[in-house]
């Protein structure tokens, strides 16, 4: 341990980081893990951002407290769930002043990086002017935030509601559709996520989440997987299953179709190429209207597009978002034609926060930072590089089934047998484990939770790729 100790510190400082940082390294919990290969572990990339001290409540303290006063769905990850205090682009620094690199950005929200200077002055500046009115008085900035964002729509998705979560906006897209259309049937993908409400509970596609309630007219069709699914990259045979879905599970007519494009909770999964043009057409033909949930997948993340849907060469009929839009604040939207828009303007609908002028302010920051910093670009380069390097971990480790996705929006799925695909669900989350005390932190997604997701802040560079997949081998040496 202590030998560790001093490799560390002595490796630490051939990175130039700071003595402070050194040292508080040393005195911190940071350990090497109990079992790993006889080689050091890998050296996170030096990073200039000292943490401030802590002196809050502790984790112990603060896991019992929730247990109390939290509802018990809440769920954690790691055996001792970490305290994290402080965040600074890519990177969290926990109650002990342990710097991790953070691949998973939040659940996919944190876009621009932790506590982007731009951001945090533009909510700043804005709450210290006017935190809330509604939308019953004028604002400048929620306009100029819908302006932006329509800017970077295709085709006549021009109308904004904003809301103030994922959830809420499927929650209006669905009421769209159905008014739009006048039709009550949505199809969904199985193995989608697309929020928690009683309603979005009826559109996910895994039984994880979903409680037995009323879901209503909802088809949850077969999964364009093209690793797990039936039929491998085949789209139209997919396709082919919605139109049946539609013939004979239907009165023939529908209201809507929702999908994402890559599916983030269900575990990394890219949709067959080819998919959404031909289920699109189809649902178009029933009457339905075409959802894209770009909840995870939006903002230039994929790399090759700033859209998810335009990977598959697609114009939605509706757009919902939400995580990324806000680098973290509470914030979604809903985007979609003029048309479809009017339907709401039937009764009276309202949302008290929607675009209340923090968010908006916040929100129109990001998208100012995400092309200050062509953001888009870089996810296409880093991700370039990570995939290379995780296909090539897969040829080392036999446990690696798949790697998948694009740009930052990558998957690594763990098996214990490539041939029959056999979820490594024990595997996974040891080496999960293993991770975090490396200090890189991952998200996990999947039914079966044995997915690696890798979706981090997009200002996430080359060398905390490397960092990363040097540690998974480092850890998965040691299994
Ligand atoms: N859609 C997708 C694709 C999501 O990943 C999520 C959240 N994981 C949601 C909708 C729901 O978003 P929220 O948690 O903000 O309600």
């Amino acid at each position: 341990m202590a030998a560790s100790l001093l490799r560390r510190g002595a490796s630490a400082a051939g990175h130039r980081r700071c003595p402070a940082e050194v040292l508080r390294r040393l005195v911190s919990s940071e350990a090497a893990p109990d079992r790993g290969p006889s080689r050091a572990a890998p050296e996170m990339p030096p990073f200039d951002h000292q943490p401030r001290p802590y002196a809050g409540m502790g984790a112990a303290e603060i896991f019992e407290k929730r247990k109390a006063v939290l509802g018990p769905s809440l769920f954690h990850y790691y055996q001792k769930p970490l305290n994290i205090v402080e965040g600074k682009m890519q990177y969290l620094y926990d109650e002990h002043g342990k710097r991790y690199l953070d691949c998973f950005g939040g659940i996919v929200t944190v876009s621009c990086g932790h506590c982007h200077p731009d951001i945090v002055n533009a909510v700043v500046e804005q709450t210290k002017l006017l935190q809330h009115t509604t939308t019953i008085y004028l604002h400048h900035a929620i306009v100029e935030f819908a302006e932006a964002l329509t800017s970077k729509m295709p085709g006549n998705l021009k109308v904004v509601y904003f809301v103030n979560s994922g959830t809420e906006a499927n929650e209006l897209a669905m009421l769209m559709a159905r008014l739009y259309s006048g039709n009550l049937s949505m199809i969904a993908l199985r193995n989608a996520y697309h929020g928690g409400s009683a309603g979005t509970i009826g559109l996910t596609g895994l039984q994880t989440w979903k409680y037995p309630i009323p879901q209503g007219e909802i088809h949850h069709v077969m999964n364009p997987d093209p690793y797990r699914g039936s039929f491998g990259s085949d789209a139209a045979a997919y396709a082919k299953e919605v139109q049946e879905h539609i013939t004979y599970g239907s009165s023939g007519r529908v209201a809507g179709f929702i999908a994402e494009t890559f599916q983030g909770v269900g575990g990394a999964v890219e949709l067959a190429p080819g998919y959404l043009k031909l289920a699109y057409d189809i649902v178009r033909k029933a009457g339905g209207v075409c959802i894209a949930d770009e909840v995870q997948s939006g903002f230039g993340r994929t790399g090759s597009h700033y859209w998810g849907f335009q990977t598959q060469d697609v114009i939605p009929d509706i757009v919902t978002m939400a995580k990324g839009i806000g680098n973290g604040l509470p914030l979604g939207a809903v985007v979609t034609t003029p048309e479809i828009a009017s339907v709401l303007s039937q009764k009276i609908q309202f949302n008290t926060f929607g675009g209340n002028p923090v968010c908006s302010a916040g929100g129109l920051a990001v998208l100012k930072v995400l092309d200050k910093e062509k953001r888009q670009a870089h996810c296409a380069d880093v991700g370039a590089h990570l995939v290379e390097r995780l296909k090539s971990l897969q040829e080392q480790h036999e446990i690696i089934g798949d790697v998948r996705g694009r740009g930052l929006m990558l998957g690594v799925e763990l098996v214990t047998d490539r041939k029959e695909k056999t979820p490594a669900k024990a595997e996974t989350a040891e080496l999960f484990e293993k991770l975090k005390d490396l200090g890189v932190l991952v998200g996990k997604g999947g039914l079966h939770g044995n997915v690696f997701r890798i979706k981090p802040p997009m200002c996430f560079s080359k060398d905390d790729a490397d960092f990363l997949v040097d540690a998974m081998d480092y850890a998965m040496s040691g299994l």
